[in-house]
């Protein structure tokens, strides 16, 4: 990539406010620092005033307006004009129910430029998940899926008792006392367990964070070829591959939608991988 191979970018020596309190500096920090020359600065905003993990992805357009929302808050209580803030969703796949995933986003709001550039990506590493404890049941397998300890899970009541409720359960002990209390509390003795998916809970998805603020400052390091503003990059793809039989066009990925946040310019592009063709066994035609 051409533009990869100019100096850090826009945001070269300037601070960034965080709108974190769950330790997100611990995956963000680095791609920030070696890739633009940037310090990101905690802004300690609470976060979970804007909606906690409700097991259900939402709408792109709701998700990526409840991480401005924070982002805006952090530069807020900052003072800075540079912000960023992150958002996850986690439940089960909106078209395959079985398959749970996690909708990551993170968004950086620049006041200088007006400018807000999205990065977001469906995460299919994820241990979210949650079970229902009968009074006799067995939870062994269910934290040895869950990655438990080192991934935290939360306890309640199977029905919720205001006030009993544990969150952040990493070790044996907190959690067979936590199950206790909520036996004691539920008129069935029925306990309902799930992941904790507060970032500094759960190291599978600080990883997703990392991961997306090394895609989010790839973005940046490259200017809009139209007004120059940071953050061109993919933004969609065309399905339409054609088959290699028949030619009827596939669902596979035909092109990329390439764009600017800011300006609104878009350019389709080929994929990537060079591929021109599909697969008769993918082709509603020939393989329906
Ligand atoms: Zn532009
Ligand atoms: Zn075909």
């Amino acid at each position: 990539m051409l533009f990869e191979l100019s100096a850090l970018g826009a945001y070269c020596g300037r601070s960034i406010a965080l709108a974190t309190r769950h330790g997100k500096q611990r995956a963000l920090a680095l791609p920030f620092r070696w890739g633009l020359g940037a310090t990101l600065e905690l802004s300690s905003v609470d976060t979970d005033l804007l909606g906690t993990f409700s097991g259900e992805i939402p709408r792109l357009a709701e998700a990526a307006a409840t991480c401005e929302a924070k982002a805006r808050l952090g530069l807020e209580a900052s003072g800075l004009p540079i912000g960023l803030a992150s958002e996850a969703s986690f439940g089960p796949h909106p078209a395959m129910p079985m398959l749970p995933v996690g909708q990551e986003l993170l968004v950086l709001i620049d006041q200088e430029r007006d400018l807000c550039v999205l990065e977001q990506r469906l995460e299919w590493r994820t241990n979210y998940s949650h079970t229902l404890l009968e009074p006799d049941g067995e939870l062994e397998p269910w934290l040895d899926q869950v990655i438990f300890p080192s991934h935290a899970v939360i306890a309640r009541p199977a029905t919720p008792q205001a006030g009993v409720l544990f969150k952040g359960l990493h070790c044996s002990d907190a959690l067979a006392e936590a199950i206790r209390s909520c036996r004691a509390a539920d008129p069935d003795g029925r306990v309902w367990l799930e992941t904790d998916m507060r970032a500094h809970c759960n190291p599978t998805r600080m990883r997703s964070i990392r991961r997306l603020g090394s895609a989010l400052v790839r973005r940046l390091r490259n200017p809009c070829p139209e007004c120059g503003s940071p953050g061109w990059g993919l933004l969609d793809t065309q399905p339409g591959l054609p088959c290699s039989d028949c030619g009827t066009a596939t669902e596979l990925t035909l092109s990329e939608i390439w764009g600017c946040q800011r300006c609104g310019a878009r350019l389709e592009h080929p994929r990537r991988d060079g591929r021109i063709q599909a697969d008769p066994g993918q082709c509603p035609w020939c393989n329906p």
